[in-house]
């Protein structure tokens, strides 16, 4: 049986974040992870993530966010790849949205840069929107691209770097802890360690299910559609990452163009729920229709060919706000789960926070709107 200081359960986002923050604090760490290094099974795929500042979801996810900017900074600069792409942002709906309301209060809050435009202006500054004379924008510089999958492989090779043993193609099948030490079960072999980090993403209804967490897991489809006009206009240069509530309550978010020219965009959330093992990957005809209407509404320049489509996993709890917490019953297990579709940016902030709570039990950083005892 092979032992380490921590286990850390799913190298995703948030495991192979908490993996190179913990091996870089000298412990001895095995990562467990069913699949190969950086797959297109669970949540973190598709090429783009969305990081921005003014948080409408929340004021209290603003200092989070910027720590999670010094992190992705340092990490970029150790191993010398693209992983951020600053483009400013775009919270754009009807001035009393949810969105608008929400960017402003935490632009406000804490004392954020950022401009609150009309329709007319959105226009202006970024042509190819054309979005009706109600609408405005909270527009903040400090927002951009992250690339997951080359986040998340700078993570995991900081990770090695530091000494970490990680193990891929290796499902844990089962789990068990008492208060002295914690079993792992996978496909290959035994572990046992003094704590466990739980970061399984959507598979976490199952590998948590003894605590039967609200969670609900959302298929979310990406569109990648090629400019049908003024290709240019979408350069990451000059067009931002974008929000917009089309309806109350009821978004759909893009990017500028990605180097083959594409752009992104998807739905926030679609109402579709499964499981990993139900996922439906296959896109509906009518589904593409729909989006492609939302295109020729609000930005009509963007409606060209489709070129490609993947479904992803949203990990959603009933308010929406994230699980970082220990384990109820086993205060050396932590869990980050249910990131509710809005979690990979800040994965490198949440990997300093579970290395503080499995090592130290606490974490200067804030969390408190996500702990467990909110659901009780
Ligand atoms: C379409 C889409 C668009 C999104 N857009 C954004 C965005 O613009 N900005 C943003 O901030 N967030 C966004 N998100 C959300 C964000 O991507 C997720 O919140 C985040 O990636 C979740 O990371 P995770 O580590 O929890 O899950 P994952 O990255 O899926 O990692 C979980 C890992 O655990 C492994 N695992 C599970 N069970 C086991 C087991 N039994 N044994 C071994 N390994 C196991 C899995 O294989 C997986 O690798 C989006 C999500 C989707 C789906």
């Amino acid at each position: 049986m092979a032992t380490a200081d921590v286990i850390v359960l799913g190298l995703g986002a948030m495991g192979s974040a908490a993996a190179y923050h913990l091996a870089r604090r000298g412990v001895r760490i095995i990562g467990l992870e069913q699949y190969t290094p950086v797959h297109d099974r669970g949540s973190s795929h598709g090429a783009s993530r969305i990081i921005r500042e003014a948080y409408f979801e929340h004021p209290d996810y603003v200092p989070l966010i910027q720590r999670a900017y010094e992190q992705w900074r340092a990490l970029q600069e150790e191993c010398d790849a693209s992983l951020l792409i600053m483009t400013g942002g775009l919270m754009i709906g009807p001035r009393d949205g949810v969105l608008v309301q929400g960017a402003l209060a935490s632009a406000r809050a804490h004392h954020l840069a950022h401009e609150l435009i009309s329709a007319e202006e959105i226009q202006r500054r970024f042509p190819p929107f054309r979005m009706p004379p109600e609408m405005v924008a909270v527009q903040e510089p400090n927002a951009g691209v992250l690339h997951p999958e080359a986040c998340i492989r700078a993570h995991l090779d900081g990770a090695t770097t530091a000494g970490a043993v990680l193990r891929f193609e290796e499902p844990v099948l089962q789990w068990t802890a008492d208060e002295h030490v914690v079993n792992v079960v996978t496909t290959q072999g035994r572990y046992s360690a003094a704590r466990l980090v739980i970061t399984a993403g959507p598979w976490a209804p199952q590998v948590l299910d003894a605590l039967n967490l609200p969670l609900q897991v959302e298929r979310n489809v990406m569109y990648w559609f090629a400019p049908r006009a003024d290709a240019a206009a979408f350069a990451p240069s000059r067009f931002p990452i974008y929000i917009c509530e089309y309806r109350t309550d009821a978004f759909f978010y893009g990017f500028p163009a990605q180097s083959d020219g594409t752009v992104k965009v998807a739905h926030h959330h679609s109402g579709e729920f499964c499981s990993p093992s139900t996922l439906r990957r296959d896109v509906a005809p009518a589904e593409v229709t729909r989006i492609r209407g939302l295109l020729e509404a609000h930005l009509p320049a963007a409606s060209g060919e489709l070129r490609a489509t993947a479904a992803c996993m949203y990990t959603n709890t009933p308010d929406r706000h994230f699980i970082i917490d220990r384990h109820p019953q086993h205060p050396q297990i932590t869990l980050a789960c249910g990131f509710s579709g809005h979690g990979f940016k800040f994965s490198s902030v949440v990997g300093e926070v579970l290395a503080d709570l499995a090592l130290d039990g606490w974490t200067r950083h804030p969390i408190a709107l996500f702990r467990l005892p909110r659901f009780r």
